[in-house]
């Protein structure tokens, strides 16, 4: 058997850093880690090929030579998704298609594709390779139970070209105990997390490293701390370990719930184990929209010391933020500017509330008679997939008046300097820089330095670094690259 495995196109969003590959020689940010399991879970007989199509194009050829293409894709990917199913289809080739855009949403794919691998394909595929053996396919196979994830097999790596990412991943856990209203995780992975042991983990790392792989590795749970005490008895220890007897040649990155704040402990052993960054979902400095949402974890504390403690703690922090909710007023567009600048929060993901299919918000606003498509899985295209309680013309102008400040070189570069003045990062090896990272300051000297109409902020952020923070210049110019790429995909939506 002959499998095509496919991973659709990212747009041009926040999240694709499309803008900022380029200083880094890079042709996508991260790697298709589910289709890498995926293809770890076919028989080992079965020939496979991985096309990324954030890396490469697809040729007819390679379409031609498979018996069965296997696509996996988020919401987001949907358009090329369907592009690529669409060709295969039509080249007479089976489709099986899996991932969170076909799992909560499959009914709008039936009739267009062979076969549904839905949830987990840990416990869903092994239905469909039975089904094949015997030659009579279904059109949908579920996953009907948790999978143990220290049971996945480790990712084929050997079907991608790992120098063509800016960061490659593992994953640690799956799940949230949290119970956000907006968010699919608990649909998809569900709320009681499940780990991988540590020896697991260190198995994973250890397979990168003996490929080459030195920079940044990213944890890419839906929660890191989901829980606490496993990660401060067990995986953080070893993993401390681990990283100084390979000197150190990782540095990670994660999704945590801002309550990781409150733990000084755990911070402090992230950081010793390499983490430098912490995505965390902010969403709001409104408390009636955070309690809304069921955001209650980011209620009844001051949002603003939790970012700042994690900051002083030696990690850098990227949040998500959101404007649409039904308690938010007229005010929200304001304070949510003024709580970015002041937080020192250069990634800044502002986007406006989707209801993706299934969720609780989904489901409430359908029986509410608002809801008006899917989402189109890009919260930052100034679409809406309900109809909101505020106007929705003053919903989407104030939405534009948060993305024309916070990534405007004046803001984006103010709000770069806050953050360096609290960033206290924990040094654990000297800093050489290799060609690569000449190039890159290059590019960043003629790009952001020169060509850009408002380098002036550019210089005064070198100039203020360079005599402040000298040790920190490297880190400063990757932020200002990727303000640049911030402030590209805005200037899309905004003209
Ligand atoms: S904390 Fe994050 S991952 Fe967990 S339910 Fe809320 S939004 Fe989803």
């Amino acid at each position: 058997m002959k499998v095509l495995l496919l991973y659709p196109k990212f747009p041009k969003t926040f999240w694709s850093f499309k803008y900022a590959l380029y200083f880094i020689d890079k042709k996508a940010a991260f790697p298709p880690l589910g289709l890498l399991t995926v293809a770890s879970l076919l028989p080992p007989g079965w020939e496979k090929k991985l096309i990324d199509l954030n890396v490469r194009s697809l040729d007819e050829k390679s379409i031609e030579w498979a018996d069965f293409v296997f696509i996996s894709a988020m919401d987001i990917q949907k358009e090329s998704a369907l592009e690529i199913i669409k060709k295969s289809r039509k080249m007479g080739k089976r489709v099986v298609v899996g991932g969170p855009l076909f799992t909560t949403n499959y009914e709008e794919f039936l009739g267009k594709v062979d076969c549904f691998i839905l949830g987990e394909a840990e416990t869903a595929l092994p239905g469909f390779l039975s089904d094949l053996k015997k030659g009579i396919l279904n059109n949908i196979y579920k996953c009907d139970s948790w999978p143990n994830i220290n049971e996945i097999p480790i990712p084929s790596w050997d079907l991608i070209r790992i120098k063509d990412y800016a960061s490659l991943c593992v994953q640690f856990s799956r799940g949230c105990p949290f119970n956000c209203e907006f968010c699919d995780i608990v649909i998809l992975n569900g709320r009681v997390p499940r780990m991988k042991d540590k020896e697991k983990i260190l198995i994973e790392l250890e397979i990168l490293y003996r490929k080459g792989w030195r920079g940044n590795v990213f944890f890419v749970d839906d929660n890191f701390i989901g829980n606490k005490a496993k990660l401060k008895n067990e995986v953080l220890p070893a993993l401390i370990e681990w990283m100084k007897e390979k000197k150190y040649p990782f540095t990670f990155n994660t999704q945590v719930s801002v309550n990781l704040a409150d733990d000084k402990e755990l911070v402090e052993m992230m950081v010793r184990a390499g983490f430098t960054t912490v995505f965390v979902g902010i969403e709001t400095p409104g408390e009636e929209s955070l309690r809304g949402c069921g955001k209650m974890q980011n209620v009844n504390r001051n949002l603003l010391e939790s970012v700042k403690f994690l900051q002083n703690c030696g990690l850098e922090v990227q949040a998500g933020f959101i404007v649409g909710f039904d308690q938010d007023t007229s005010t929200i567009f304001d304070r949510m500017i003024r709580f970015i600048q002041g937080s020192g929060i250069t990634t800044a993901m502002v986007g406006l509330l989707q209801a993706p299919a299934k969720t609780r918000l989904w489901q409430r606003l359908k029986k509410e008679g608002r809801l008006t498509s899917q989402t189109s899985g890009d919260n930052t295209d100034c679409t809406m997939n309900f109809i909101p309680k505020m106007d929705q013309k003053s919903l989407i102008t104030g939405y534009k008046k948060i993305l024309n400040n916070i990534y405007s070189p004046k803001d984006y570069y103010n709000r770069l300097i806050n953050f360096l003045k609290e960033y206290r990062p924990k040094k654990k090896r000297r800093y050489k820089p290799s060609f690569a990272d000449f190039r890159t300051f290059w590019r960043a000297f003629w790009i952001l330095g020169i060509r850009e109409k408002e380098r002036n902020y550019y210089w005064r952020l070198l100039f203020w670094g360079l005599f402040r923070r000298p040790k920190l210049l490297p880190a400063l110019i990757e932020m200002a690259i990727k303000g640049f790429h911030l402030r590209k995909v805005s200037e899309k939506y905004l003209h």
